[in-house]
This record gives structure tokens, C-alpha cells and sequence, in this order.
């Protein structure tokens, strides 16, 4: 499951920034995840909370932040958000890589990754 393994690494990563010296007690970490990812942010929530479980930051809040999606054509120059795809299954448009003004293919610049924005803790 995407989620849980997004969420499995952000707690590593958390937990070694927690238990550097000094030892400092997470309050809360703001996530930002890019449109582009498909991460559903209650999802994560959910995996955050099971795999903090028996961490040292078990007690420690998710704030996710969600990144709109902008790309960039090659072809003809065109840069700003993505074209979008109505698909009858999904439950709001999909973010797609084609070009909303030639068709080509276009490359991502914003909303391609999750990024740790800040960690707020007290040292212990
Ligand atoms: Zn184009």
C-alpha cells in the first residue's frame, strides 16, 4: 500500500531526527505531498498513526499540506497546472502529464514528491 509505505519512511525518518542527540520530544510534523502523488491524505493520517505506535513520537501530530500540481511542456512552452482527466471511478479528476495545449507529453515541475516542511518538537 502506497500510503503505508510513505508513512513507514517518514516515522524513520522522524524518529532518527527525534532520538539525535539532543533527545527532543515531536509535537508535530507538517507534511507537504504533491497532487502528483496520489497520496490520500486521510490515508496517511491513518498509517501515521499505526506506524508511530510504540515509537518515540507516538504521541506527535501529522499536519499534511497538499501541493498543487504544475507542469512544464518542452514542446511549446506552456508551463502552469496540469491538464486534468475526468475518470467516472476516481473520486475528483485525475492530474495527467499531457499537455493541456499541444497534447505532448509535459514534465512535472511541483506536486512529484512528499517533502518533511518542518518538525516542531521541544529538547527533552
Ligand atoms: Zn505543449
Amino acid at each position: 500500500m502506497h500510503e503505508l509505505s510513505i508513512a513507514s519512511a517518514l516515522v524513520d525518518n522522524v524518529v532518527k531526527f527525534a532520538n539525535s542527540p539532543p533527545s527532543k520530544k515531536v509535537l508535530k510534523v507538517l507534511l507537504q505531498i504533491g497532487e502528483f502523488t496520489c497520496v490520500e491524505p486521510e490515508q496517511l493520517l491513518f498509517c501515521y498513526s499505526v506506524a508511530t505506535r510504540e515509537t518515540s513520537i507516538e504521541d506527535s501530530v501529522l499536519e499534511i499540506e497538499q501541493v498543487a500540481a504544475e507542469v512544464r511542456c518542452l514542446h511549446c512552452g506552456y508551463a502552469g497546472p496540469p491538464k486534468y482527466w475526468d475518470d467516472a471511478l476516481a473520486a475528483k479528476p485525475v492530474a495527467t502529464l499531457e499537455c493541456p495545449t499541444c497534447g505532448n507529453a509535459t514534465e512535472v515541475t511541483h506536486g512529484h514528491d512528499c517533502t518533511i516542511r518542518t518538525i516542531r518538537y521541544i529538547e527533552q
